[in-house]
């Protein structure tokens, strides 16, 4: 029976959750001070031990992996600790989805090219000479919107700019992605593509709890201005959400338009879980401003299933397991190359 290997964060624990309903062997490559938390949950049956995540790419770890006979389930902390470049070059272990669009998930401009492709319009990138309204600006990489800032002007983005280059955070204005603010209330998508039936699945839909966003509200304005509180995009938490029935056929378009896309720039295309992020306006528009091309941590809530899950499975089904029932059937059907690269 083949292992379903996972990094110790994120949504490990739905990953070999659902793994192990699936009847695969788990495996949990775990920071060593986090062995505490992983070893309470005994569908955990075995642990890869590292001081860091990027040790994974190592010879003897990928040995150690690769005599499990295992499969890795990629997710964000494999994007922001590991990086793409190890990813694409280094990690020999078979991933499951394309490991390739993981960098076009990374990279703000492939990013956007692959959202235009697929009729996706995000806000409007600009330039910090543009700057003529609100915009969003953000730093690369998955660090889950930490660090992002606000700027109406381009001395508001300069000051803030200089700030960051002095903190290191940065190494100049090429690595600050700025974006046109849109108004409205966030959604985030979670599909399932099966390449197997040729089928998309939304399997939930989420909204994240983010500070010091989500908390400024909570006090009248005078204080809100008086106070002078940084505003923050940092994700804590997520809640769940269900959709107006009658917006539900758009969210399967936007869905497939992504998966036709991303099989016509990023062969094999998209493989399994995906997101897509966004906000409704108060036109009733979707704006949709980002993709995460691997599961997202929102998908957490849904380990007994979700609202949607459950109009098309009988029983509960996460994404993790959703992920390992993929496996299986790919197993059964001879058609893991599908499946995996
Ligand atoms: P991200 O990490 O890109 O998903 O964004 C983190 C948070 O920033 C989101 O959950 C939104 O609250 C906010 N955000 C990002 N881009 C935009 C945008 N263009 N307009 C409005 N809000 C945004």
């Amino acid at each position: 029976m083949k292992t379903i290997a996972t990094l110790g964060s994120h949504c490990a624990l739905q990953l070999l959750k659902g793994a192990k309903d699936e009847g695969f062997h788990t495996l949990l490559v775990c920071l060593k001070k986090r062995a505490n938390l992983y070893r309470r949950f005994k569908f955990i049956e075995k642990f890869l031990f590292v001081d860091r995540f990027d040790e994974l790419t190592q010879p003897e770890k990928q040995e150690e992996l690769l005599e499990e006979d295992s499969i890795l389930i990629p997710h964000g902390t494999l994007i922001s600790e590991v990086g793409v470049d190890l990813v694409e070059k280094a990690l020999k272990v078979p991933i499951f989805g394309n490991r390739w669009i993981l960098r076009w998930e990374a990279d703000r401009i492939l990013k956007d090219m692959l959202m235009k492709e697929a009729g996706l319009n995000p806000p409007q990138q600009l330039k910090p000479e543009e700057i003529d309204r609100l915009c969003i600006v953000k730093l690369p990489g998955a660090a889950g919107g930490r660090g992002y800032f606000l700027v109406s002007s381009k001395e508001e983005f300069n000051h803030f700019k200089e700030k960051l280059k002095a903190s290191g955070l940065i190494k100049g204005e090429e690595d600050l992605y700025i974006q046109e603010y849109r108004v409205g209330v966030p959604i985030y998508f979670q599909y399932f593509y099966s390449p197997l039936e040729d089928r998309l699945e939304l399997l939930g839909i989420d909204r994240r709890y983010e500070t010091s966003v989500d908390s400024i509200g909570r006090i009248p304005a005078k204080y809100q201005i008086n106070l002078d509180i940084p505003l923050t995009y940092i994700v804590v938490g997520n809640i769940p959400l269900v959709l107006r029935e009658s917006l539900l056929d758009e969210a399967y378009n936007i869905g497939e338009a992504f998966v036709k896309a991303s099989k016509k720039n990023v062969p094999p295309g998209m493989i399994g879980p995906f997101c897509i992020e966004g906000v409704y306006t108060h036109e009733g528009l979707f704006v949709p401003f980002e993709f995460s091309a691997r599961i997202v941590a929102g998908t957490n809530l849904y380990i007994d299933g979700s609202p949607y899950s459950k109009l098309i499975y009988d029983e509960p089904m996460s994404m993790g397991r959703r992920i390992a029932r993929e496996i299986k059937v790919g197993l059964e059907r001879g058609a893991l190359d599908k499946l995996l690269t």
